[in-house]
């Protein structure tokens, strides 16, 4: 099946093959009085509690699941027709002394926290994160969260000496891990990335991410999502895997499920343009190559929900 394919197109004549307008020219900042803590609702209701540090996400992926539920995001950040989203971010207001307020409270404490659902953890402004790290690890341990799952596709390796430290740090009532890192990768074709995603990291940054990552202690979950065009997928689940990556996970673009589907509008332009990629013998495929790898590839939402508790699915029989 057709799979070595180049977008030739540019994110700018998607977006406008997708939204029939241009996009706008510049992202707006804003500021929000929104709680960062949230009950983990919908798909993210196997996490006890959710963080998002801001409102919007500057990552402005055109496949991004976000604009298409209408409770996940308002609409004044989303647009009508999701043609906004990327380009409306809110900081969110007092972050840590919203955080300090939580953990005095023992709101956190041993919870699990999905960081984030909707917007990229580490798409918020450096010196927010830092400032998050150091006041987690002034808290008491019984104060303590007992894992923060962080989701991204940008660079939390910004933050990986604070993280490291906390890592070690933190005692955990069910001995797994503290911090796991969920990490994006959805391809290693650039061009790809560049035509998709609007502002985030390319694929040799990421793995960088990852390396600087794992070589720090943390445990990385790269999640191969939403799945897409890969060249050589087998050198780079090789290098993870050289890397200490115990297991990955992969999520398909999605249609018909019950939450977190990809946006009708992408996904028709999928169908036209790469219709493999929504194909389930082809996904089979993938998988067969994914598992010649990796012992376990948990696909879907057990992958999500694996991320709970990650260091179980290592010694289950779950693949
Ligand atoms: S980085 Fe993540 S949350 Fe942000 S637009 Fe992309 S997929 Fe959505």
């Amino acid at each position: 099946m057709r799979n070595e394919v180049e977008t030739g197109q540019t994110y700018e004549e998607i977006y406008q093959k997708l939204f029939g307008i241009l996009p706008p020219k510049s992202v707006t900042i804003g500021e929000s009085n929104a709680n960062i803590i949230s009950q983990g609702r919908g798909f993210m209701e196997g996490f006890d509690l959710t963080m998002q540090l801001q409102v919007g996400c500057p990552g402005g992926c055109l496949f991004c699941y976000v604009p298409s539920g209408t409770r996940l995001t308002p609409n004044t950040v989303r647009g009508s027709d999701g043609q906004e989203w990327g380009f409306q971010v809110r900081n969110k207001k007092n972050v840590i002394a919203q955080l300090e307020r939580h953990l005095e409270k023992g709101h956190l404490a041993d919870k699990t926290i999905y960081w984030s659902g909707v917007t990229d953890a580490y798409a918020a402004p450096p010196a927010i994160t830092q400032a998050l790290w150091k006041r987690l690890q002034n808290s008491p341990p019984s104060l303590r969260p007992r894992r923060i799952v962080i989701q991204t596709r940008f660079r939390p390796d910004r933050d990986v000496g604070l993280i490291a430290e906390y890592n070690q740090l933190a005692q955990v009532s069910d001995s797994g891990p503290p911090v796991v890192v969920s990490f994006s990768l959805s391809t290693n074709k650039n061009e790809f990335i560049r035509a998709w995603e609007r502002a985030t990291p390319l694929y040799e940054h990421r793995m960088q991410a990852i390396r600087t990552l794992c070589e720090a202690g943390i445990f990385v979950v790269p999640t191969l999502s939403p799945f897409g065009l890969w060249d050589d997928l087998e050198y780079t689940l090789n290098l993870l895997k050289s890397w200490g990556v115990k297991y990955i996970t992969c999520l398909f673009f999605k249609e018909n499920t019950q939450s977190a589907n990809t946006p009708s509008k992408f996904l028709a332009y999928l169908g036209h343009e790469y219709p493999f990629l929504l194909n389930k013998e082809w996904q089979d495929e993938q998988l067969k190559i994914m598992r010649s790898i990796f012992d376990k590839v948990i696909v879907g939402r057990a992958g999500f929900l694996s991320l709970c508790s990650p260091h179980e699915i290592i010694s289950s029989g779950q693949n």
